[in-house]
């Protein structure tokens, strides 16, 4: 057909492969024929699921479409009948004969609703359909009176339990754990969590199941709660917050609230399409279960916007969010905060629909902004809350609650700064895409300080020094630098968290081999016997202790690393050391953190610093911070004389590289063309970016066979986890 005329007939010669760009297409306007087969045949008699007790917008009746599809997958809401059931099978064996499509009657499902919901008996032996009472669709399993819905939870716990055994084994460090938890662990969630609920027990479970992972360890990992999953800026980890994550993805929904049964629900309850995101959980009908996760997030994210976003979040906000009926006090309770309700200001709902009211509104636009916003004229807030019919004196008692509403709203606030963006639906409309600007919203906590934060600052007092303007940013972000080794990137994390632990801080709680407390001197001066020796702090041990001193100056000198006045700027090479210039500035702070890394193998070897093993090392890990990142020339240029010694010309550089990676010619025709782009061909050192911890090996075993039992113990057998691939 074409244009809805009959062509002549064609011989079909050719099919398309699986996997062609035209097998889908050509697949739907098949199926079409189906669908249109089914929607139109009276026979067959559809179900409209309307309820006469409910309210429309409670799901009284909303078009509820009784036949959906998706690929292959189809799902028919017809009434149980012999009639229907017979009829459904000719229309599939008609189909079949016309299109050549068969449908496996065996694996077509009969899952029944309303009465008779355990009952599994076949109405007839006339059709062959299984009767069951769970199916799964796009991969989620979905049980009739939807009460097992946290079992598809339950599976995926199993399958990141067994994935986690499997990547334990590998003994990979934190950093590298980082990475796989995100990539391998938390990806087996994001689906289903995106319009789930998932019971908090059971995440609270895998929340720790992978922060263990990630930190190594069977107990409490060493960072605190609030600061794992913080972005690395704010001296976290960047780790993953499984409830922060499940939010940020359902906000997401947002974009798409233009069309579906789900946004039709929405849709009743506002005027305004964009004040869906106000609507709350208890707006919602507990009938409607699988949009309750979606406007829990929103809520949480308003919760967390009226808290960051200042006053001009309250004054875009609609009322009845906002606590401003004032209960005086009692002799036995403070003076407490309520929120207007439909039950004590019902002129703020219109029938049937959320509040959509806010302060901005009822205010002048012109001092809307400001610091004492004005109200709009009686008639015009009359309009807007629509009771300009009402009997006058009805009016004026209304517009006098409302004032008091108003006035504790924007009493001793100022608006006039305005933030951006100023309402949660602006938010909302700002997003285009992904869920991270939620994510940002949702775990932001900029304004308080912690722990580490405030002890560097107590310490070296960053505040009061020029030039530490973006100090902490720096500091704490460093250590994820992706040229950085892992062993040199969890160091620097531990340092600056203060979670290395030397013998200083060792001591309340260490012992060592003998089993005897550990002595809280430092080491080195300990080998060396030393007359006076000191407490082995981060002060001493990095900054002023002599054989640590002696190491860094005469190597610091001869690559040209000005070193800073370690009494009173220790903080430098402590935690970073800010300087002009990109490179530069990366050149240093690598220096030092191959300094503070050379000196903590010593401690641990116990041997004694010194300049020579120094340069060694250092000209070494340049070498290989070098050649893991082959691609990156800035890098390589700058790191080059920590590496030799010396700053090299251009033919120099390209003669050491030929160096170690044996003598090719490639070097020269990157120097003819004038290229500065240095791609070297070398294997990557094993152990590198993800380095195994060898110390640890003798717990590790013991983790491994902790894991085992737990695979071994595990109660559903791997098949029945497996099987959502034949849809
Ligand atoms: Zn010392």
């Amino acid at each position: 057909m074409v244009d809805g005329y009959e062509t002549n007939p064609f011989r079909i010669e050719r099919g398309v492969p699986q996997g062609d760009t035209a097998s889908p297409y050509l697949f739907i306007l098949v199926l079409e024929i189906l669908l249109l087969r089914i929607m139109l045949d009276d026979n067959v008699t559809k179900i409209k699921l309307t309820h006469p007790t409910h309210k429309k917008e409670d799901g009284g009746s909303l078009p509820i479409p009784p036949l959906q599809c998706f690929a292959d997958d189809m799902t028919c809401v017809i009434e149980e009948t012999e009639k229907n059931l017979i009829m459904m099978k000719t229309i599939f064996e008609d189909f079949a004969a016309l299109s050549g499509l068969e449908i496996n009657e065996g694996k077509t499902k009969v899952i029944r609703i309303g009465e008779q919901l355990d009952d599994t008996k076949a109405l007839t032996n006339k059709v062959k359909f299984t009767y069951t009472t769970n199916f799964k669709l796009l991969g989620v399993t979905i049980d009739n009176k939807l009460k097992k819905l946290s079992d598809n939870f339950e599976e995926r716990k199993k399958k990141i339990r067994k994935k986690i055994a499997i990547w334990r084994k590998l003994n990979i460090s934190e950093v590298g754990n980082l990475i796989i938890s995100k990539t391998f662990l938390i990806s087996q969630l994001g689906y289903l969590l995106s319009m789930m609920d998932c019971p908090e027990e059971l995440m609270k479970v895998m929340q720790q199941d992978i922060d263990r992972f990630i930190f190594r360890t069977g107990k409490n990992p060493w960072m605190a709660k609030d600061r794992r999953y913080l972005p690395p800026i704010e001296g976290g980890m960047g780790a993953i917050n499984l409830t922060t994550y499940a939010n940020s993805l359902r906000c997401s929904w947002y974009k798409r609230i233009n069309s579906g049964l789900w946004s039709d629900i929405l849709m009743a309850k506002v005027g305004n399409k964009e004040n869906c995101c106000f609507i709350r959980p208890r707006d919602i009908h507990p009938m409607h279960i699988s949009i309750l996760p979606i406007v829990k997030a929103f809520e949480a994210l308003q919760v967390k916007f009226l808290k960051d976003g200042g006053t001009t979040a309250r004054i875009n906000t609609p009322l009845d969010q906002i606590a401003l009926i004032k209960r005086p006090a009692t002799r036995t309770r403070k003076e407490e905060w309520s929120k207007p309700t439909k039950t004590t200001h019902p002129f703020l709902f219109k029938k049937g629909k959320i509040c959509e009211i806010t302060g901005s509104m009822l205010t002048t636009p012109d001092t809307t902004y400001s610091n004492s916003p004005k109200l709009k004229s009686n008639p015009e807030i009359w309009e807007l809350l629509g009771i300009s019919g009402l009997h006058f004196l009805r009016k004026a008692e209304i517009t006098r609650q409302l004032k008091i509403l108003v006035s504790s709203l924007i009493v001793n606030k100022d608006f006039s700064k305005k933030t951006d963006p100023a309402s949660l639906p602006l938010m909302f409309s700002k997003v285009k895409k992904g869920s991270q600007a939620y994510r940002n919203i949702l775990i932001g906590n900029s304004g308080t300080i912690s722990a580490p934060k405030s002890k560097i600052e107590k310490d070296y007092r960053i505040s009061e020094k020029a030039g530490r303007e973006n100090f902490f940013e720096k500091a704490f972000s460093f250590w994820k630098n992706s040229c950085l080794p892992a062993k040199i990137q969890i160091m620097l994390l531990k340092i600056c968290n203060h979670e290395l632990k030397l013998n200083a801080q060792l001591r309340h709680f260490a012992t060592d081999e003998q089993g005897i407390r550990v002595k809280p001197e430092c080491t080195f001066c300990t080998i060396s016997d030393e007359e006076n020796i000191e407490k082995e702090t981060y002060k001493h041990f990095f900054l002023e202790c002599n054989h640590s001193k002696s190491t860094l100056e005469p190597t610091a000198r001869k690559y040209n690393i000005p070193i800073p006045n370690t009494s009173t700027k220790g903080e430098l090479i402590l935690y970073y050391f800010p300087w002009e210039g990109k490179w530069d500035e990366l050149r240093l702070n690598i220096f030092y953190a191959i300094f503070k890394f050379y000196l903590l193998s010593c401690r641990r070897r116990k041997i004694l610093p010194n300049s020579q093993h120094f340069e060694t090392t250092l000209r070494f890990e340049c070498r290989n911070i070098v050649m893991t990142n082959p691609t990156n020339s800035g890098l390589t240029k700058n790191l080059l004389p920590l590496w030799t010694g010396h700053e090299l010309s251009e033919s120099e550089t390209l003669k050491v590289l030929e160096e170690i990676e044996g003598k090719t010619d490639k070097g020269k025709i990157f120097d003819y063309s004038n290229k500065n782009t240095i791609i070297l061909k070398t294997q990557v050192h094993n152990n590198y970016r993800f380095p195994i911890v060898a110390s640890d090996y003798q717990y590790h075993r013991l983790n491994e066979k902790r894991n085992n039992t737990l695979i071994k113990n595990k109660p559903l057998p791997d098949a029945a986890i497996a099987g959502n691939a034949d849809t």
